[in-house]
């Protein structure tokens, strides 16, 4: 296993680590201080290699492998979170399903808008009154020329203006199906949920169908299919989180540092402190860990293997490293790194929002012990 990056890799994620610092980071203010998202960082997102990196250059695409794209996502994920959460869904969770259980027409349909940041897609799997994403109480009942959706999701992240694509997965005689349903349309509406501790920007939504036509030729995959369709697309997905809490652990770890050389405690700068240091090491060696895990998870997908176990423990170790160092650099600040002068405190509360992200720590050690009891 090789994970030497290429001269074009790591070119790429320089060009992104200075975009999130010169170019997003200043335009994303409005998220945190007014829950909206600037016309202008939607207008520089379309313009830049941001949208279409991992989609087929037949639909539109850039074609990038998954290492090429999520060692990418890694920079990105040192910026605002709502930024990150729609690079990770829309270069990853949003157009595979498409890929691997659409028709050619459907494909055609929606991916190039994808692609260009044109159309967004949002995925409405969680319920109230489920458990978890997996139990599904949406009906779809059959009508003339297609079906009725009704069912209420939530938490579902999506961009109201921008979000043209919903997936939706209720139950039918043959089990739960996956629907493409087209946005605004007549039987789709939103409430806004109440507002999020982290990742904070534009709400996140309750997501209401009530008589909901969907014609017959949106359904995605086969009736009954649905539940291997919304499973399915999480495995790659899980990886992109776990870059995603690299990312983001490696910015609040640069941010410590920085902090520990300015910082002068009893005459001497907090760096020198041996007990200081020791963190710093834990950090970064936890950092490093998680890391490999998450690129053997992407460096196996590109190989065509199966990544069902690597991608769960990538998450799950992912997600408890950005938790520790979240901690641990926070403690390093000092009492003023819990104030907002500076941005670790938003980064903690950021960091938070990983366990939820494509499953649960618990949901992910069940997918784990699964495999490993085969
Ligand atoms: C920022 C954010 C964005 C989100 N975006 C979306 C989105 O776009 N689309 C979408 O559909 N959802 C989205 N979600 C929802 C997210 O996927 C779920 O919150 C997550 O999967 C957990 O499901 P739940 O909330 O139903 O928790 P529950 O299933 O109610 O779980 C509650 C607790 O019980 C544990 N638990 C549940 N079942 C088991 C079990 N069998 N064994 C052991 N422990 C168990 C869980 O691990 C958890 O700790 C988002 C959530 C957040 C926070």
């Amino acid at each position: 296993m090789d994970f030497t990056l290429s001269e074009k890799t790591l070119e790429r994620k320089a060009r992104a680590r200075q975009w999130v610092e010169e170019v997003l980071d200043p335009l994303c203010a409005p998220l945190e201080e007014e829950e909206r998202l600037p016309k202008e960082l939607v207008a520089e997102l379309r313009r830049g290699e941001f949208f279409g990196l991992t989609i087929p250059p037949e639909y539109g695409g850039h074609g990038w492998t998954a290492v090429e794209w999520l060692s990418v996502l890694e920079e990105l994920s040192r910026g605002y979170a709502t930024v990150r959460m729609i690079a990770h869904t829309m270069n990853g969770l949003f157009w595979r399903p498409l890929e691997a259980f659409g028709t050619e027409e459907q494909k055609r349909k929606y991916l190039p808008g994808l692609a260009s940041g044109e159309s967004w897609a949002a995925n409405s799997l969680t319920e109230p009154e489920g458990g978890t994403g997996k139990d599904i109480n949406a009906r779809a009942t059959k009508v003339e020329g297609g079906y009725l959706l009704n069912g209420h999701k939530w938490l579902i992240t999506t961009f109201p203006g921008y979000t043209t694509l919903y997936y939706a997965f209720a139950s039918t005689e043959e089990g739960v199906t996956a629907f493409l349903v087209d946005a605004p349309t007549e039987g789709l509406d939103l409430v806004p949920m109440e507002k999020m501790m982290g990742c904070v920007g534009p709400r996140h939504y309750n997501v209401l169908y009530r008589d909901c036509f969907v014609p017959e030729k949106n359904i995605l995959g086969e009736k009954g299919q649905g539940l291997e369709v919304a499973i399915g697309m999480l495995h790659l997905s899980r990886t992109s989180i776990a870059f995603g809490c690299v990312g983001l652990a490696q910015k609040m770890l640069d941010l410590a540092v920085a902090y520990a050389k300015k910082r002068s405690t009893f005459g001497k700068k907090i760096a020198t402190r041996q007990a200081v240091q020791a963190n710093i090491a834990q950090m970064g060696t936890e950092i490093e860990a998680a890391r490999l895990l998450a690129y053997k998870a992407a460096w196996k997908f590109d190989q065509g293997l199966d990544i069902v176990a690597d991608a769960a423990m990538a998450k799950l170790f992912a997600e408890q490293v950005v938790t520790r160092v979240a901690e641990m650099a926070l403690r390093m600040h000092g009492g003023v790194g819990y104030t907002q002068a500076y941005p670790l405190e938003r980064h903690f509360r950021d960091a938070r929002s990983f366990h939820f992200e494509e499953g649960t720590e618990e949901i992910q050690k069940l997918l784990i012990a699964r495999q490993l009891l085969r």
